[in-house]
């Protein structure tokens, strides 16, 4: 198997509670849960190419963005990453077409166990896919609410008590924390939450659980980049999150080089 073209994130589904992974390289689609066991090698191209613009690109912003793109474009607002200062509610935005699409929509609030328990937002169409890149294994929605604005000022809220990143070593290490009760913690939250709030909550009791397409997992995770080394290869021990696990305890993390292009081979 050979394919080359620009990486971006590994598009995922679940068949059950099984992760499946597929990485797109220009027309080629890989199913990655097919070479997982196998010897890769990735080679990058040294050359990056915008994720919005496509325009050639001596170093990435944001995750792939050119510095035109990372300033202008609406993928790359500030909040895509700090949801509380959305003011497409107030009709302000860098686009409002692309707001009424992905900030005026449902969003959802949730606790999600990667590592430890840690709170985020997502897009209603974002489930689970959401917590599939963040490595989550198990995941409850809290709230529902109309708006990216009210998702990001619910999670500020949360922030209070509980984390709001993933520790992608614990993460990767599979240090699962299973005794968090999510559904004990989704009581606790909504407790938490000041009266005006309390009206997005979602009453019901589903539990997510994911699992993840691994043979080992890494002991001490050491991080891969394209910028310090353009040959990777070695065996793919599994894939979680958005990083691909190698052995010898190295893992690249995919999103990291969103608009790199690269050749793939699997033996
Ligand atoms: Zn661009």
């Amino acid at each position: 198997m050979e394919a080359s073209g620009n990486l971006s994130k590994m598009k995922t589904r679940i068949e059950g509670n099984q992760v499946e992974y597929h990485l797109h390289l220009a027309e080629e689609q890989i199913k990655m849960n097919d070479i997982i066991g196998k010897e890769i090698t990735l080679q990058y191209q040294h050359q990056i190419n915008c994720v919005a613009c496509g325009k050639k690109t001596s170093k990435s912003f944001a995750q792939g963005f050119c510095y035109n793109c990372f300033q202008t474009a609406p993928e790359a607002e500030d909040c895509v990453l700090k949801p509380e200062t959305c003011r497409a509610h107030l009709g302000e935005a860098r686009d409002l077409e692309f707001a009424e699409k992905h900030c005026l929509i449902p969003h959802y609030v949730y606790l999600a166990v990667a590592s430890g328990i840690k709170v985020g937002i997502t897009r209603n169409t974002q489930i689970p896919t959401r917590w599939i890149d963040q490595g989550a294994w198990k995941a409850v929605i809290v709230a529902e609410v109309p708006n990216r604005h009210i998702a990001g000022v619910m999670e500020v809220f949360l922030k209070e008590f509980y984390a709001d990143k993933t520790n992608w070593r614990s993460m990767l290490k599979n240090e699962l924390a299973e005794n968090i009760d999510v559904l004990a913690e989704k009581q606790k939250a909504i407790e938490r939450l000041p009266e005006e709030l309390k009206q997005y909550v979602k009453h019901d009791e589903t539990v997510w659980e994911l699992n993840y397409p691994v043979i080992d997992f890494p002991l001490k995770p050491k991080s891969l980049s394209f910028d310090k080394e353009a040959e990777i290869s070695g065996v793919l021990k599994g894939i979680k999150g958005q990083y691909m696990l190698l052995d010898q305890d190295r893992v690249l993390n995919i999103r990291k080089h969103n608009g790199y292009l690269v050749s793939l081979t699997a033996e």
